[in-house]
């Protein structure tokens, strides 16, 4: 995977679990505020309930006072107290058996006692003296209904009051006077305060019609709460509106239920009309308080969240920072040479997959460093790293802008230059050289390190190659270079490159060829020059692979001869041709000879004479059908064992051809020394004549064939290609002619075909 893959998939991985802890988020503030919308239904719910509550305290208070009034006018009734001289004095005692302030009773005419539990009693007052409110409910109560007024504040007791005035009603059921009591608004503290309701958290208020706070108690750390909520907020214009909207809709309504923002705080509200003088009941709770343990539940669980969220929020930066690093890492492993710092052959090749997009001539270097291995086992690893690193440094010196290099491993360094001149890129690669190479000395050595370099030279317009095919032939030019002695760079060469493949394949692949039989018999015709009848043939070896075009025996053959496997081969071809002309005698068609050819390490094989009688025997083929084909080269070394071996294969009937004479060191020696039946005219002959000399050569192969005759020895000239040349070589004497034109070498299927039907 490379870096630009390992990114992408870490910032996928980065951006689904921020996906999915946006998610838990989001779903976290939904339950958190489906929580909230239940805790705020539970406080209003329950505020709702202590406010009703409250209500009713105070009208049963209410209730309670206009009934203890109602008792002692019943008793004024019953007895006209009223008129009697102590009525001043009961009225005092009644005033001092209940809980109000002060009482008074006036008569029809208006006038009255007041007792007071402070002030003591004041006769003869008239109420209309009293302040306007007080008369109100007087007249009210003088009407027959009882009242009870608003607070105010009364200059008599110094307080601020409210009073009750029920009428007192004689035995006929008329109004006889008037009885009122008045209590300051301290009563329902005791009332409200006596036992809270429920959990009685927040603070409980009366409130009149303007949003003035007649009673207030509150339980919370902040008493002056409902003051800052209402009383600070009425001086405001709008905030009047909005409470006297509020109160308006209370008013219609059983209660209302609604939330009001102070300072930093939420509160939440519910008012309920008391139905008395407009009186209201306000409960006021904030968030924290109402609920507590709900909330707390709330606030803990959400904090216990975040926590939980920043927790895996950093777990997850971590974790994406370690990823991040570890890829780097891996990325610097899988892309840089460890030893050097250098980029490794993968980051060279994703390099020049790059600039191949923008270049399309360039030059690929492979440097390598003559025997690395003595440096290794001379001067030590630690030397020899020591050095390759020296390497890497003076490469990268060397390189232009846009230039780049690479250790593939050991001392193997890639280079890719921005070059396409073979002249320049040398002298560029021999300055590079020559800083780099040092001689090391060691206690007992002293070793000059020398380097060399295959080059390959790319252009586009020669057809694309890929990355690794450019490598491939870098490599190849490299191997190259190393053979060369001297020689410090060498430019990749396709010929060369083919041959080397192709003995490369011949190598691998020739026991397989012959157990699959992909050396075939080829038969090439030799006329007789006399009547221009068929004289033979000679066996010439078809390398036909499954894979690939036929192979000639002279991509092979010579390597054959090194390796020693053409022994084999030839024992094949050998046993091929007794195959051959037994098939023929088998259908009844007259055999002609076939000259086989054999080489040199076919003499030095032990089991050769007894191999070649073995087939005889075994195709029953008469011995005098095959003619053995011998390199004049042979005679030269080792003349008198092949002698020896030529003398039994003769005696075994088989007839022996001298191939090629005249190429190569042509001696009559050879004539001399070997007792052969046929001698093979080299084609060089044939072309020589045609060239300025030719006269000159004609005459020295006229008078070779005649020596050939006059030893008894039959003439075959290769390479008959024209006419001219089967004329000449006619008029030279020769016995028979070989070549092109009569046939190229065929299958035997269709020399037989063509020849011996
Ligand atoms: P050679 O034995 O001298 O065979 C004659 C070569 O000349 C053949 O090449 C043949 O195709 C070629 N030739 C024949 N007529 C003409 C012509 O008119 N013009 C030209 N230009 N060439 C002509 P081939 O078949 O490629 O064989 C090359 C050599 O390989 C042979 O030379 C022989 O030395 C060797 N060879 C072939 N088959 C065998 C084999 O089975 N065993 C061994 N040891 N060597 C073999
Ligand atoms: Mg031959
Ligand atoms: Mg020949």
């Amino acid at each position: 995977m490379n870096e630009k893959r390992l990114n992408k998939k870490l910032f996928r991985s980065i951006v689904i679990c921020l996906g999915i802890a946006a998610t838990i988020l989001m779903v976290w503030f939904g339950v958190l505020s489906m929580m909230n919308d239940s805790l705020n239904e539970m406080m209003s719910e329950q505020m709702e309930t202590e406010a009703r509550e409250y209500r009713r305290r105070i009208t049963r208070q209410i209730d309670k006072d206009f009934q203890t009034l109602h008792t002692l006018s019943a008793f004024f009734t019953c007895e006209d107290v009223t008129k009697s001289d102590d009525f001043d004095d009961s009225l005092c005692r009644a005033n001092q058996n209940n809980n109000f302030i002060g009482m008074a009773y006036f008569g029809m005419d208006g006038t009255g006692t007041m007792v007071q539990k402070e002030n003591g009693m004041k006769t003869q007052m008239d109420y209309r003296e009293l302040n306007e409110m007080v008369q109100g409910i007087m007249e009210k109560a003088y009407r027959g209904e009882p009242a009870l007024s608003d607070l105010f504040d009364s200059t008599i007791v110094s307080d601020r009051i409210f009073v009750y005035a029920l009428p007192v009603f004689d035995e006929q059921k008329n109004v006889m006077g008037v009885l009122s009591a008045g209590n300051n608004v301290e009563t329902f503290e005791e009332v409200l305060a006596s036992d809270r309701v429920i959990n009685g958290t927040g603070s409980v208020s009366l409130v009149n019609e303007e949003g003035e706070v007649l009673l207030s108690l509150s339980e919370n750390d902040d008493p002056d709460i409902v003051k800052e909520l209402f009383e600070s907020s009425l001086d405001e214009e709008e905030e009047q509106k909005d409470a006297e909207s509020l109160l308006g809709t209370v008013r219609k309504e059983e209660g209302i239920y609604t939330h009001l923002d102070c300072g930093k705080r939420e509160y939440h509200v519910y008012l309920t009309p008391v139905k008395v003088n407009g009186w209201y009941v306000m409960c006021i709770n904030s968030r924290g308080h109402g609920n507590y343990v709900a909330n707390q539940m709330v606030n803990t669980l959400g904090s216990v969240f975040l926590m939980l969220l920043v927790l895996i929020l950093s777990l997850l930066i971590c974790i994406c920072h370690m990823i991040a690093k570890n890829n780097k890492n891996l990325t610097e492993l899988a892309y840089q040479d460890a030893l050097t710092g250098a980029d490794n052959l993968l980051r060279f090749q994703g390099n020049l997959t790059a600039v191949r997009k923008m270049e399309n001539q360039f030059c690929l270097v492979i440097l390598n460093v003559h025997q690395f291995k003595f440096v290794n086992e001379i001067f030590g690893v630690k030397e020899a790293n020591r050095f390759l690193c020296n390497i890497a440094g003076g490469i990268e010196e060397h390189l232009g802008e846009e230039e780049f290099f690479c250790r593939e491993s050991g001392d193997n360094f890639y280079l890719y230059l921005k070059e396409d001149d073979e002249r320049v890129i040398r002298d560029r690669i021999e300055a590079l050289m020559d800083d780099i190479c040092i001689t090391m000395v060691d206690e007992k050595v002293d070793y000059q390190i020398l380097l060399y370099a295959g080059a390959v030279l790319y252009d586009e317009r020669d057809g694309v190659l890929s990355n690794e095919l450019l490598i491939t032939r870098a490599r190849f030019a490299t191997k190259y270079c190393k053979m060369l002695p001297g020689e410090f760079l060498h430019f990749y060469d396709e010929e060369i490159h083919k041959s080397e493949e192709m003995e490369n394949y011949v190598e691998t692949h020739m026991h397989q060829a012959l157990e699959r039989e992909e050396f075939q018999l080829f038969l090439q015709p030799k006329m007789d020059l006399e009547d221009g009848s068929l004289g033979g043939a000679e066996a010439l070896v078809r390398w036909v692979p499954e894979d690939r075009d036929i192979i000639y025996p002279g991509a092979f053959i010579p390597q054959f001869e090194r390796n020693g496997f053409c022994v084999q081969l030839d024992m094949y071809m050998a046993e091929m041709v007794f195959k051959q002309i037994r098939a023929w005698m088998d259908e009844g068609i007259s055999p002609i000879p076939i000259s086989v050819n054999q080489s040199k390490l076919m003499f030095f094989d032990a089991h050769y004479i007894r191999f070649m009688a073995d087939l005889v025997e075994k195709y029953q083929v008469p011995a005098n059908l095959i003619t053995l084909e011998i390199l004049e080269g042979l005679a030269l070394e080792h003349a008198k064992e092949l002698n020896r071996k030529l003398e039994r294969l003769r005696e075994m009937g088989f007839r022996i051809s001298m191939d090629d004479f005249g190429s190569g060191y042509a001696s009559f020696n050879t004539l001399a020394n070997l007792e052969i039946d046929e001698l093979k005219l080299d084609r060089s002959f044939l072309l020589e004549m045609s060239e300025e000399k030719g006269g000159r050569y004609a005459r020295i192969m006229g008078n070779i064939i005649n020596l050939a005759k006059s030893m008894g020895i039959v003439t075959v000239t290769e390479g008959v290609e024209r006419a001219e040349d089967e004329e000449l070589i006619r008029n030279l004497g020769c016995d028979y002619g070989q070549g092109f034109l009569y046939s190229k070498p065929i299958s035997a299927e269709e020399f037989t075909r063509r020849y011996m039907r």
